[in-house]
């Protein structure tokens, strides 16, 4: 009989593999940590205090579970080799958050009928419009779940790279945290060695001094307008198709 984290992989790895979805992935990535991991109470500090932390979603919280959808190869060179936006990335975006919405749902259900307290979150649109803070950041529960490390990028770099998005569950059962890597996966915070994400930036937003959300974000909503028959599209990726999009 399969432990607890074991049948949370086997449920997120057959999503994908049965995914009714023109985008294709990679093997999923799936981390564990502690509701109680200190790291979560200095993400006030940190990100702010409007960050909940997961025991503000369910009072009983143990374990939050974080994945990564690693988008497949042939995406990352389509919105690689022209300027504009790839049209596959887009319609990639708009699949991924709805199939990261199905998977919370099956989570939920599966682990609800074992007599399991979950909260599920969205993919993205969880943040404040005016000044684009978000209560809960999938990436940044990702970090803490022994995903990856941050990148110049301002992306969770995991060991399938950072071409693809995040979810995450908090639940109110133990399951065994996953160590958080040693080695920096961004090459610029390793040896100062690339700037990609930098230089494709196409509206210098990312710099080395930082993000500057505000621009990214007004970019974002352009790339919508053009994508319009796809529903919300707030997508660029731009930034994250170098090295680092699938180590
Ligand atoms: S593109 Fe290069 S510098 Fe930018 S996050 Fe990736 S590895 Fe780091
Ligand atoms: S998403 Fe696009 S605009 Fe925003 S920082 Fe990345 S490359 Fe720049």
């Amino acid at each position: 009989m399969l432990c607890l984290a074991e049948s949370v992989i086997e449920l997120i790895n057959y999503q994908i593999e049965n995914a009714d979805t023109i985008t294709q992935y990679r093997k999923p990535l799936v981390g564990f940590a502690s509701a109680q991991d200190p790291l979560f109470t200095q993400m006030k500090e940190i990100i702010g205090p409007h960050h909940l932390h997961p025991t503000e979603l369910l009072p009983d919280a143990q374990t939050v579970i974080a994945f990564f959808l690693p988008f497949d190869k042939t995406l990352i060179t389509a919105n690689r080799k022209i300027p504009q936006i790839a049209r596959e990335w887009a319609v990639a975006y708009v699949e991924t958050n709805k199939l990261i919405a199905t998977i919370s749902a099956e989570l939920k259900r599966k682990l609800t009928a074992q007599g399991i307290n979950v909260v599920t979150q969205p993919a993205t649109h969880n943040f404040n419009e005016q000044d684009l803070t978000a209560r809960w950041s999938n990436k940044s529960v990702a970090y803490v779940a022994g995903l990856g490390t941050f990148g110049i990028n301002h992306m969770l770099i995991t060991p399938s790279g950072c071409a693809g998005r995040f979810g995450s569950t908090v639940i109110s059962a133990k399951i065994p945290p996953t160590p958080r890597p040693t080695l920096e996966n961004c090459l610029y915070i390793r040896d100062s060695k690339c700037q990609f994400c930098v230089n494709n930036c196409p509206t210098g937003a990312l710099t080395l001094q930082g993000l500057d959300k505000q621009r990214c974000y007004a970019h974002l909503l352009e790339v919508d307008k053009k994508f319009e028959d796809l529903g919300l599209c707030d997508v660029c990726g731009k930034c994250a198709v170098g090295p680092c999009a699938s180590i």
